[in-house]
């Protein structure tokens, strides 16, 4: 069976051209960058290298790139880091009620340790208000985080004029970058963060890598403690084949950036009117918001977002849903549920997202098998009246 992966959110294939930079850092080229060996040295350059690459996608000066172990990691350190080195100062966060779960998750831990969390509503599109960030901020204020792109739905937010309110405020902030890099430009400068969390893995690189831009002179105390690796931001032997990769995906991601914004806009929009015409009772979140051009989030009325999951697998498929399974009952994702989805809309729930592999016929693969399976599950459903 051929199958078509329509699930670049979650992960990304890698680039062929990355793996082939890796290899000899996964044979020969094993040395351990703080060492100054021939061995050290040669990891030590590939790591430069590789910071030199990821600057450079992000706007960034390379003192600033922390490479740490992921999206997850990035997220911990700018909050954790921030709230442990301006605690004495004040003990409030803002935050939104979309953010992935790195940074929702971290937050909640927080406030077991007294610090008080305000977790921004959004519209119907998923987007935040500035104003709201504005009324938010108090006296006590230390960071606010809003994540860039949302993963589910794709809305972008307002960064730059929320960069602008927390420079006026004179507090920190840190927006996770996951899922906008790569996808849409990022000038870290110009949008005003202080922090910004990256993953190699969702462009194309291998897991294992991340990195947090850490604008000169944020206070930032480390998570992990040990040697004084990545100018002592954060401990730990460096992942040299993953950040070596990581380096060429952010060199290929730069190079076709303008041309795959274009061309999988193109082919999401064109999915998304195919599908809209030959199903009836469907809707795509946040169509009309700022959006990514991979990303579509669309709700199909009485019929279970699992089970169209599932179908499609079974045609070799794969795409994801908005609702979990969690303690045995199916709850719809927070961020459909922020946007003012009920639970049974949430259900119905299917994320595309396309990516750099993608090609026009893996669309209309999709196309070709959806409407059939939407008719056979609404068909089980007592409540669907066509
Ligand atoms: N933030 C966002 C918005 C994400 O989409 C993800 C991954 O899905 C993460 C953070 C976590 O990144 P990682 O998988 O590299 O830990």
């Amino acid at each position: 069976m051929k199958h078509v992966y329509l699930d670049n959110n979650a992960t990304t294939p890698l680039r062929p051209e990355v793996v082939e930079a890796m290899q000899p850092f996964l044979t020969e080229d094993f040395g351990n960058a703080s060492s100054i060996h021939y061995f050290g040295q040669r990891a030590k350059a590939a790591i430069d290298d590789a910071r030199g690459q990821v600057a450079r996608l992000l706007g960034a000066d390379l003192p600033e790139i922390v490479f740490v172990s992921g999206g997850t990691e990035a997220d911990n350190l700018a909050i954790r880091g921030i709230a442990a080195s301006t605690a004495s100062r004040g003990r409030h966060i803002i935050t939104s009620q979309i953010e992935h779960s790195a940074v929702l998750g971290t937050c909640k831990d927080l406030e077991g340790q007294e610090f008080e969390i305000t977790r921004l509503p959004v519209d119907r599109d998923g987007l935040v208000d500035p104003c709201q960030v504005r009324n938010a901020i108090r006296p006590d204020t230390v960071l606010i985080s809003i994540m860039h792109a949302n993963n589910e739905i794709g809305t972008i937010q307002p960064i730059e004029e929320i960069g602008r309110i927390a420079q006026e405020a004179g507090v920190w902030f840190h927006s996770d970058g996951v899922q906008a890099l790569g996808k849409i430009p990022v000038d870290v400068r110009a949008l005003g963060v202080h922090l910004y969390s990256v993953s190699s893995h969702k462009i194309h690189g291998p897991k294992g890598a991340g990195a947090l831009y850490v604008r000169r002179a944020t206070p930032l105390k480390p998570m992990l403690t040990g040697g004084g690796h990545e100018r002592n931001r954060r401990a730990g032997t460096e992942n040299v084949p993953a950040i070596v990769g990581f380096g060429v995906a952010a060199r290929i991601a730069r190079e076709h950036l303008a041309g795959e914004m274009v061309r999988l806009g193109d082919l999401r929009d064109r999915m998304e009117e195919v599908l809209s015409a030959r199903i009836p009772d469907i809707s795509v979140n946040a169509r009309g918001a700022p959006r990514l051009p991979n990303t579509s989030s669309i709700m199909v009325d009485h019929a279970e977002g699992e089970g169209l999951l599932i179908s499609l697998d079974l045609k070799g498929i794969a795409v994801s849903t908005g609702s979990a399974c969690s303690s045995g009952s199916m709850e719809p994702s927070h961020v459909l549920t922020a946007i003012g989805k009920t639970p049974d809309e949430g259900f119905g729930s299917l994320r595309i997202s396309l990516g750099s592999m993608t090609t026009a016929e893996d669309v209309d693969t999709l196309a070709q098998e959806l409407p059939g399976i939407v008719e056979r599950l609404r068909a089980l459903s007592p409540h669907y009246k066509n």
